[in-house]
């Protein structure tokens, strides 16, 4: 037994509903190992689990999907990993790294390269792996086209920008403020739009030649959905990965014959590492590009654990840029 904090929601809400508790951690059982969480990664999907948007089984739960830390304990029947290792796990083991400490399936866990310190791999992976699916294996992105991606001087943004960017995209990013406009331009982001202040549909067309564009990477959703719609060439592909401003309404599938038989697809990154040599060669695929200085991990917001809820209001109001953190302590 050993004693942790740990974030948890005992009532579906705000933000103020994530409560500090303490608990007792049993030992790790078979397949297991205890992780001392030395960083953990601030995901939007953690603000949809603390509403109920994505409801999970049964309250109270923990909160949380990544983290990266040193094993402290091995369950039985666990060979591949030795106490003292450096780990980090995103999208896999249950909610619940917002915590000092969890036990966690040995089997779900990537090894940490010297390079990635623990806070970048806490920043980067679930961001990274997602960016890594949506450019290289839900729509293959190749040099010369020009995309279309929302929400680019976010956690997922400003990594996928980067990426889009290095393999020779040309990136048109959608961001609600001049400030995150030039912070995604430095990012590789070439035509940002203001897209609070001017409608990006007629951009867009102006942008590409009135042709469009082949793939639209959309993680804000209601707001975002039909005119992204009127954004694509003939048979191009709209990727909605999120729902930042909330679920998309209901449509009628006869639009994507009507706009140019269009394709859609809604991908989660959990489906997209489910395989262990999935998730080992995102996540390789990710710690590669910033090994190689192509992309960079823009830690731009900190808070201690106990501030969770904070964390939450700034990423809701639209106020962080780059990844978050909690740092346990
Ligand atoms: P971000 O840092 O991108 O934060 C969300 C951003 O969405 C905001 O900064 C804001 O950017 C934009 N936004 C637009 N409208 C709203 C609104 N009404 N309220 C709040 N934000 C809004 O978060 P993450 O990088 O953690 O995640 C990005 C998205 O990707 C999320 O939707 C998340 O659910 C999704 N995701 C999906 C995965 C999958 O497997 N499908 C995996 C990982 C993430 P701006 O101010 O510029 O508009």
């Amino acid at each position: 037994m050993t004693q942790v904090r740990a974030v948890r929601v005992h009532t579906l809400g705000g933000p103020e509903v994530l409560q500090v508790d303490q608990l007792e951690l049993p030992d790790p059982g078979p397949g297991q190992v205890r992780l001392r969480h030395t960083a953990v990664g601030i995901n939007f999907i953690d603000t949809y689990h603390r509403s109920g948007l994505y409801p999970l089984p049964a309250l109270p739960h923990g909160i949380g999907q990544e983290a990266a830390g040193v094993v402290e304990a091995l369950g039985p029947s666990v060979t591949e990993l030795a106490v003292g290792d450096r780990v980090a796990y995103a999208a896999a083991g249950g909610a619940g790294a917002y915590a000092t400490a969890r036990n966690f399936p040995a089997e779900r866990l990537i090894p940490l390269p010297e390079g990635i310190s623990d806070e970048v791999a806490a920043a980067v992976l679930l961001k990274g792996m997602t960016a890594e699916m949506l450019i290289r294996r839900v729509y293959p992105v190749q040099a010369g086209m020009t995309v279309l991606l929302h929400a680019a001087a976010g956690g997922v943004g400003l990594l996928a920008a980067q990426w889009l960017a290095h393999l020779g995209a040309t990136v048109i990013g959608t961001v609600s403020s001049d400030a995150k406009a030039e912070l995604a331009r430095a990012h590789g982001c070439h035509h940002p739009i203001v897209y609070t202040r001017e409608p990006f549909v007629p951009r867009v067309r102006e942008l590409t030649g009135g042709k469009g564009v082949p793939v639209v990477f959309d993680s804000v959703g209601k707001t975002t959905f039909m005119d992204s719609l009127d954004c694509l060439t003939p048979r191009g592909m709209y990727v909605g990965f999120g729902n930042a401003s909330g679920k998309p309404e209901p449509f009628d599938m006869g639009l994507l014959a009507q706009k140019g038989s269009l394709y859609l697809t809604r991908p989660t990154l959990f489906t997209y590492v489910q395989a262990r040599e999935e998730l080992l060669a995102s996540a390789a695929a990710v710690f590669d590009v910033i090994a190689r200085g192509a992309v960079k991990v823009e830690i731009n917001q900190r808070w201690p654990l106990e501030q969770a809820a904070d964390a939450h209001r700034a990423l809701e109001a639209r106020a962080t840029t780059g990844a978050s953190l909690l740092i346990p302590g």
